[in-house]
């Protein structure tokens, strides 16, 4: 269970939702820091932080670079694609198959192939859905977040964006589109609280990623089967 994390950037919570946010390990810089390495250590430039307050921040560029660095150099997914800003990687080992995109403007994004090819239009891009485990300790947050458990102890579905909202993170979205609908479910086998004073939102998460129109068209051009096709027709 993890605790709930200040944004670098803003200080303003960040509930770590796909494609809202994004977290940035120390491990990824330099062993031996640069100078601009020294200054993210220096400003605290590090962690969890909302993708809307990182592109295009001072820390972007160098944090692309490091990504990048790391997946290319020490975990060796190849680059597919790099042009306009953006750069492609490709993570195929065993049962995955994901594409993740980098911006030198600070866009960090990754699909799983599945997901995209599940995708649904919405206006500037495609939504794909998301599902993970959600557990978020809400003790002393006041009568929001004890209606949120309720619901869920209830067997209730709860909006996701009555939780954003309730901790003033509506305006720290990175696509709104992309949580409007989404929900917290009750997770089947989750034992109601012994009396400890403690109080646990234990969910599954069932949201969007945006994907903006000019990131997908580059990520069906990697996709393994739509090249095929593409070659087929020739
Ligand atoms: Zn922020």
């Amino acid at each position: 269970m993890r605790p709930l994390l200040p944004c670098f950037q803003c200080g303003d919570s960040v509930l770590d939702l796909r494609g809202q946010d994004i977290v940035l390990p120390t491990y990824l810089l330099r062993p031996e820091p640069s100078r601009r390495d020294q200054e993210v250590l220096e400003a605290r430039a590090y962690g969890y932080v909302h993708l809307r307050c990182f592109v295009g921040s001072r820390w972007a560029r160098l944090w692309a670079e490091r990504i990048r660095e790391n997946l290319e150099g020490v975990r060796l997914f190849p680059v597919v694609f790099e042009s306009d800003g953006l750069v492609l990687l490709r993570h195929e080992v065993l049962s995955i198959r994901d594409t993740i995109v980098i911006g030198t403007d600070g866009y960090y994004a990754s699909f799983g192939d599945v997901g995209i090819r599940a995708r649904r239009p919405t206006p500037g891009g495609a939504l794909i859905p998301v599902r993970h485990e959600f557990n978020l300790e809400v003790t002393g947050w006041g009568a929001f977040a004890e209606d949120i458990v309720r619901a869920l102890q209830e067997g209730r579905s709860y909006p996701l964006l009555g939780l954003i909202e309730g901790l003033g993170l509506r305006h720290r979205l990175w696509s709104e589109a992309a949580v409007v609908d989404g929900r917290l479910e009750p997770r089947p086998g989750v034992e109601e609280d012994d009396d400890d004073g403690e109080l646990w939102i234990e969910a599954v998460a069932l949201y969007d990623t945006f994907v903006p129109d000019h990131v997908l068209s580059r990520v069906l051009d990697v996709l393994p089967d739509h090249r095929s096709r593409r070659r087929g027709r020739r």
